[in-house]
């Protein structure tokens, strides 16, 4: 090799690794520079306070690029602005808080700068920098010698209503500008200074929209949390209000139970399927099960079948809807057998649903022992009088026959009124001793198939005489039904239910008699067999609503001097019931005071079954 070539060889080895060096040191840089602004990113994102990262943005430009000055000026809505943040050597004024009038930043550079301007000064005297004399003079104030501006953009959705429907487009908006300032001397801004600048404006802006959205979401969050304690306080209120319902409802039961408890009855609720619900006190000392141990039992278990058997049909009446009074006989927890009188009041819901009823139970064994005394006492005395009566009936008769000697007009007359009271006092010992005898159930009802008609027939007959000598008219509607009962008890009920309607008739009225067979879908859901029914129905003085049930109980007359104007006794009518009960029928009166009345009783008709 020449030593020509040798020497260029040299020189081009020698450029060669130059150009190699400055590489190295251009990718060094490259990679600090990248380096730094991850760091710098880094620490911007740390924070999610906007404050707090607009301050470590001009910190950290302002310890990078070595710039003497670098702000945060915002830009407000009417055109002026002010540093909101701001990092600045100390030897140079302090720009933060200052507000810059409207002159200082005119609409069209707001306008340029949204559209992402960069504005680098090197030196603000130049005139090649075209700036207005007055802006230099406003520079010069702050020791500004040369500047770095970028602008803070954020991009917005604006909602623009098209024809027709509403579109949204992102649109620039201007927020601020990121600045750096050289006051020490003029100073040409390099690229990498301009582009951290532009990227930490980005970061701004991202951070900006970050701050917006979490302010946003910590307005719905608030909103949100008063409206969740809005309910709260609604909930609250709504506990409270239950809490109170509730305390005063165990407070109600209780007082129930303690009212219930201190009664000597046994009140309970029995459901749809038969089942207690609720029991007071009286029912352990009565059977010997606590309220909670027959809570839930069925009725069958706490009577035992043999009381249910009767209460049975009383119980499905209630369940039907109907209120239930009756009277029954039970076996207590000591063995001892004792009367009740049991009502029973259906329980409706609001759709009028039977769901149970309630049931109210009260010992009469005392009552119905006092009642059997008195019955007894009277029977006896009944018994006592009836032979001495018709023996001086006897004799009153033969007295009247003037046998014994012919009395004067005053002794014949005193003569018929002790007659007359003779009699009424034999029809009554025979009457308390005919409704003894059917109340004790010593008679037994002999029934057999006979006609209805005949039956009708032989009442009037009966009653022919009596009703010609009051002057009324007796008219027999008779049809050949054919019923099942005792003859002799069905004809006294027709002759006293015939002799009444004569009695309470004016002169010139009339009293019929009819009978009826019922249609058995018509008549009562009790009585599925079919009825017959038996009316008499006169145009007397009739019956006052308010006594249509009474006159059925034993001596009770509408008017008290009824008994002695007419003679009665005011026991027939208790007869005719108690005859019809034991045919397992039913009696009752319909009537119109001042127009008459009706007496009717059905009587089960006869089956070939019977
Ligand atoms: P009495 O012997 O008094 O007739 P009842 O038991 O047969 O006794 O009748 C009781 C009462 O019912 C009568 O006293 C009368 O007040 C009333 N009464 C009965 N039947 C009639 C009727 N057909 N019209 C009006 N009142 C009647």
């Amino acid at each position: 090799m020449s030593k020509r070539s040798s020497r260029q060889s040299l020189k081009a080895d020698k450029q060669n690794s130059k150009q190699k060096d400055s590489m190295q040191a251009e990718l060094r840089q490259q990679k600090q520079r990248v380096e730094l602004f991850s760091e710098v990113t880094l620490k911007i994102r740390q924070s999610l306070q906007l404050k707090e990262i607009l301050h470590t943005t001009v910190t950290e430009v302002q310890r990078i690029l070595q710039a003497d000055r670098v702000l945060i000026y915002q830009v407000l809505p009417d055109g002026t602005g002010k540093a909101i943040s701001e990092a600045v050597l100390p030897e140079y004024p302090a720009l933060i808080q200052l507000e810059f009038p409207e002159e200082v930043f005119p609409a069209d550079y707001q306008q340029l700068y949204s559209q992402g301007r960069v504005r680098e000064i090197a030196n603000v005297h130049n005139p090649a920098a075209g700036l207005a004399d007055c802006l230099v003079e406003f520079v010069e104030q702050f020791d500004i010698q040369a500047k770095l501006i970028v602008p803070i953009v954020q991009t917005l959705n604006v909602h623009s209503n098209g024809q027709s429907q509403s579109t949204s487009q992102p649109q620039n908006h201007l927020w601020g500008l990121l600045i750096a300032h050289q006051c020490r001397s003029p100073r040409h801004w390099v690229e990498f200074e301009l582009e951290l600048m532009q990227q930490l404006a980005d970061q701004i802006s991202i951070a900006l929209s970050q701050a917006q959205l979490l302010e946003h979401l910590e307005e719905v969050v608030e909103v949100r949390t008063a409206e969740l304690q809005q309910v709260n306080r609604n909930l609250q209120q709504e506990i409270n209000v239950r809490m109170q319902a509730e305390a005063a409802l165990r407070q109600s039961e209780e007082q129930l139970r303690l009212i219930t408890n201190a009664l000597p009855v046994l009140i309970a609720y029995v459901d749809d399927q038969q089942e207690y619900r609720f029991n007071n006190q009286a029912y352990e000392e009565w059977l010997g099960q606590s309220p909670r141990n027959i809570y839930g039992q069925h009725l069958q278990q706490v009577w035992g079948a043999e009381s249910y058997q009767r209460m049975q049909p009383q119980v499905e009446a209630a369940l039907s809807g109907q209120v239930v009074t009756y009277e029954n006989d039970v076996v207590l927890k000591d063995g001892s057998v004792r009367s009740v009188d049991a009502t029973y009041i259906p329980h409706r819901d609001a759709d009028k649903i039977v769901k149970g009823f309630f049931s109210l139970t009260s010992d009469i064994s005392d009552r119905k022992a006092i009642e059997r005394m008195k019955d007894e006492f009277i029977s006896v005395i009944s018994h006592e009088l009836r032979t001495p009566l018709t023996s001086l009936h006897s004799a009153l008769k033969i007295l009247a026959t003037g046998r014994l000697g012919t009395l004067s007009n005053e002794g014949q007359q005193m003569l018929g009124i002790a007659d007359d009271s003779t009699e009424r006092l034999v029809r009554l010992v025979n009457n308390v001793l005919d409704l003894q005898r059917i109340e004790s159930g010593k008679v037994v009802m002999d029934r057999q198939a006979c006609n209805a008609a005949t039956l009708m027939i032989q009442a009037a007959e009966a009653m022919q005489a009596m009703a010609q000598q009051q002057g009324v008219t007796l008219v027999t509607q008779a049809a050949d039904i054919f019923i099942w009962a005792d003859i002799d008890y069905i004809l006294q009920t027709l002759t006293n239910l015939l002799s009444n309607a004569i009695k309470f008739s004016a002169i010139g009225g009339t009293v019929w008699l009819t009978v009826d067979q019922d249609d058995p879908t018509t008549s009562h859901p009790q009585h599925s067999n079919s009825e017959v029914v038996f009316r008499v129905r006169d145009e007397g003085q009739g019956i006052p609503a308010d006594q249509l049930e009474r006159i059925f109980e034993r001596f009770q007359q509408v008017d008290s001097s009824d008994s002695r104007k007419k003679g009665g006794t005011g026991l027939g009518l208790a007869i005719c019931r108690k005859i019809v009960e034991q045919h397992n029928g039913r009696i009752w009166v319909e009537s119109v005071p001042g127009c008459g009345s009706t007496f009717a009783f059905t009587l089960p008709a006869f089956h070939q079954s019977h």
